[in-house]
């Protein structure tokens, strides 16, 4: 008996055309996890791909540990495979299924036969392996409306599958079907959250991160380095731009009013982001802004970020709740990080009295006062890249 991993297809299994190129991106992605952990056939059928171990070694819970973070599955279910006959099936499912069906009081079988040569018919197949295992566990119930466990029987084109456990898988598509995009990056609970959720939705996403020795600390980038270690199971590889942003914030606070400080520095984050995504061809800026947490993000003020910026900026946790934005941070397991105390460059010369409502032109009207346009240049110019392989820099 051989375990494999039925990894299902999640949104990509309704893609008309275009479906074999997410599916080359997603296998690509799969097998780029996997590899650390020993050698893998991969067989694509029927929006399954069929992951089977090359030797008995493979540690098959963190294979699963693994897949349970790659963007474009919708479920990964471990699975024994069997020759198409119905009475191997039976006697060799028994001890596979011991461990699911040992603590268990109710069960049912769904069988699936997409293999119409095989002999049996579903109903069929759900009788003759029901029965085996009441056989086997006389103490076990069938109940088919909420059983405790769910034994599956596929006949496919290639063999038997049985199995009784489905892990839901992270959703989304596959990551690089989309483009690539900035994220601004801070060292706070938000944005790390807003790159969970457009690698979701396939984009490759790369960092930038604005700090101001010595009013920030080395241990905020540190911060801010290993958020990016720990989105890497999601994003894959992360580059990290570190832009030197003190000289900056220091030009503001002494020539511009201080009621304006946040919002002139978030426009400026906002022109060297776009700077550094024209050269490095991202295609967007993606932020941790939520609509009204602070008074950056009152509607007036995302307005006013959002005029210096060319590209698009998305904004995934736009309409979420602290709580909501909490919760995932502490499924993706950035929440602990993100919490340590360490200030970032925005609480560097906050004003007493931020402007909730800030006019665009008269924003305008008080950056244009001095040139910030060399700084811009030498910040860029002294930019430091950083780069993230899952769970190490490289
Ligand atoms: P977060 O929890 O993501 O830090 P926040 O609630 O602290 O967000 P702000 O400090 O107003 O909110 O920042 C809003 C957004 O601006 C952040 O989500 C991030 O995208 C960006 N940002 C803030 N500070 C930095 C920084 N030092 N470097 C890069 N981006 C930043
Ligand atoms: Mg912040």
């Amino acid at each position: 008996m051989k375990e494999i991993i039925m990894a299902k297809y999640g949104e990509i299994a309704l893609k008309g055309l275009n479906k074999s190129t997410f599916e080359d991106i997603l296998l690509k992605n799969i097998k780029r996890r996997l590899k650390p952990l020993g050698s893998f056939n991969y067989t694509r059928k029927q929006s399954t791909i069929y992951i089977e171990p090359c030797d008995d070694n493979i540690d098959m819970g963190e294979v699963k540990e693994r897949l349970k973070t790659v963007f474009g599955l919708g479920a990964i279910q471990p699975s024994a495979v069997f020759q198409k006959d119905m009475d191997e099936v039976k006697a060799q499912c028994i001890p596979y299924l011991k461990d699911a069906l040992d603590l268990a009081r109710t069960f049912k079988v769904e069988a699936k036969r997409s293999d119409k040569s095989f002999p049996l018919k579903s109903p069929d197949i759900q009788l003759a392996l029901g029965d085996a295992i009441l056989d086997a566990y006389p103490n076990l119930k069938v109940d088919v409306h909420d059983p405790e466990v769910t034994v599956k029987c596929e006949i496919r084109d290639i063999g038997a599958y049985v199995s009784a456990e489905r892990i839901i898988g992270a959703g989304g598509i596959p990551v690089g079907s989309s483009g690539k995009a900035l994220l601004l990056l801070s060292g706070g609970i938000d944005s790390p959250v807003a790159a969970y959720m457009m690698a979701k939705r396939g984009l490759i996403v790369d960092g930038i991160h604005f700090q101001s020795p010595p009013y920030t600390s080395e241990r905020a980038l540190i911060k801010v380095q290993t958020l990016c270690e720990k989105l890497t199971p999601y994003c894959g590889d992360i580059r990290l731009h570190c832009v030197p942003f003190t000289e900056i914030q220091e030009a503001l606070r002494d020539n511009c009013p201080e009621e304006f400080f946040t919002i002139i520095m978030r426009r400026l984050m906002m022109k060297i982001a776009n700077i550094v995504a024209e050269r490095d061809g991202y295609g967007a800026l993606i932020t941790g802004e939520s609509m009204g947490q602070v008074a950056s993000q009152t509607l007036k003020a995302i307005q006013c970020t959002d005029a210096a910026s060319k590209l698009p900026v998305f904004r995934p946790v736009i309409g979420m709740d602290k709580k909501e934005i909490t919760d995932i941070a502490r499924k993706i397991d950035t929440f602990e990080t993100s919490i340590l105390p360490y200030e970032d460059c925005c609480t560097v010369f906050t004003p007493r009295h931020p402007k909730t409502r800030p006019v665009l032109s008269e924003i305008e009207e008080a950056e244009s006062r001095f040139d910030f346009a060399p700084l811009i240049e030498k910040a860029v110019k002294e930019t430091v890249l950083y780069k993230y392989r899952v769970g190490e820099e490289y």
